[in-house]
């Protein structure tokens, strides 16, 4: 008899609204690359399923500490019409749940642990990427996986982590033993599901930014969980000046533990002409944009780089936002000054570098405001679609 698990999945019924053009690799029915756009009426169940297999070049790992993330919020929440709010890709029902660390329990042939590049033997603690790259396609080929052609998604349109049990490429597998020298065993697991959301931050101030030199300043807009750790990464490269603006008090209070030397509450106070008080008129070398809100904060960015003194400055995008960011030409020439996009976590050994960094003492955990268990994961996604108190609220198993 097949054994079976719990697992927290989300139904939506496929619904394509009259502009939908079905893209090359949209399954009808099943799976698109444009979410809001083709799913309505998404719907929580707990449900049992089988447990999977192990297949070649697979693992199966048992989930000790799975977060929740903005995405997943997105994908049960909806517009007027009904249509979820999540724009990407998506196939339901889908097991939920992409933050994750784990044991691995069984290893399908060629399962290759990159620690010891030896087989996965059972036992090992592990963290995933969430994007199944595939190693084949043209980006992929050319070293950018996290533009990958091909890509499947953990937890998006295949399952994911909020259940006893995931199957996973162990290409995508990174030890978490490092966690074990500093953090106790319960630590080592919860700090292991922040890996992702950090990495989602190192390779947009890190891999796209370009990293700052000692000595420079940064602002980072937006004090979700990538814009913290994007406060975390750039204080450890040597920023002098680490510059928070957001208006959430309790994500101000978590940003003091994680090395943020300003928050600027962005409502209350002028934040360009604060920015320059601050920096005695430089301004900051990074800029990242992580709020989803470029039509109000660009503006300010743009004020800052043109009345600052400091040239070669970079703003990195890396808020998802359908919404046209409003450039000046002139100011990005004058002050030498880019714009970049960030997507994704994979490739460039950031996974490997974000868990150092984490064993070496860059403790995110204060970014964890709520612990919940498995059965009360759908309440809390639907919950923290209003309720903008928590920053990151992780399932523990
Ligand atoms: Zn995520
Ligand atoms: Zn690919």
């Amino acid at each position: 008899m097949q054994e079976k698990m719990k697992a927290v999945r989300l139904y939506a019924t496929w619904s394509p609204r009259d502009d939908f053009q079905p893209g090359p690799k949209d399954i009808e029915g099943k799976q698109t690359y444009l979410g809001s756009k083709v799913w309505r009426n998404p719907s929580f169940k707990i449900e049992e399923v089988d447990i999977p297999k192990p297949g070649i070049g697979e693992v199966l790992i048992e989930i000790k500490a799975c977060g929740i993330c903005g995405s997943d919020v997105h994908m049960a929440q909806v517009d007027k019409d009904g249509y979820i709010f999540y724009p990407g890709l998506t196939g339901f029902p889908c097991t939920l749940g992409h933050e994750f660390s784990g044991v691995v329990v069984e290893a399908g042939p060629d399962a290759y642990d990159k620690t010891t590049n030896q087989p996965f033997k059972g036992g090992e603690l592990v963290t995933s990427e969430e994007m199944v790259w595939c190693g084949n396609c043209r980006p992929c080929a050319d070293g950018f996986p996290n533009h990958c052609e091909r890509l499947d998604e953990i937890g998006f349109n295949i399952d994911g982590a909020f259940a006893k049990y995931v199957k996973v490429p162990s290409r995508l597998c990174w030890s978490i033993e490092p966690f074990r020298e500093k953090y106790d065993e319960k630590d080592v697991f919860k700090l292991g599901s922040l890996v992702e959301p950090t990495s989602v931050a190192y390779n947009a101030v890190i891999e796209r930014g370009g990293g700052i030199r000692p000595g420079d300043n940064v602002l980072i807009l937006g004090g979700g969980p990538i814009g913290l750790a994007a406060c975390a990464i750039l204080k450890r490269m040597g920023a002098v000046k680490v510059i928070l603006s957001e208006p959430e008090e309790c994500r101000a209070k978590i940003a003091d533990k994680l090395g943020v030397d300003y928050i600027i509450n962005p409502i209350k106070e002028n934040l360009a002409e604060k920015v320059l008080e601050i920096t005695s008129g430089m301004g900051a070398t990074i800029y990242l944009e992580a709020t989803g809100l470029p039509t109000i904060v660009y503006p300010e960015i743009e004020k800052i780089i043109w009345e600052g003194r400091t040239l070669n400055s970079t703003i990195v995008v890396v808020a998802r936002a359908d919404a046209k960011i409003p450039v000046t030409g002139e100011v990005l020439q004058v002050r030498r000054a880019r714009i970049v996009g960030a997507q994704g976590h994979s490739g460039h050994g950031t996974f490997p570098r974000v868990i150092e960094l984490m064993a070496s003492g860059m403790n995110m955990l204060p970014m964890i405001t709520k612990e919940i268990g498995l059965e009360e994961v759908p309440e809390n996604i639907i919950r923290l679609q209003k309720d903008k108190k928590d920053c990151k609220v992780t399932c523990v198993m």
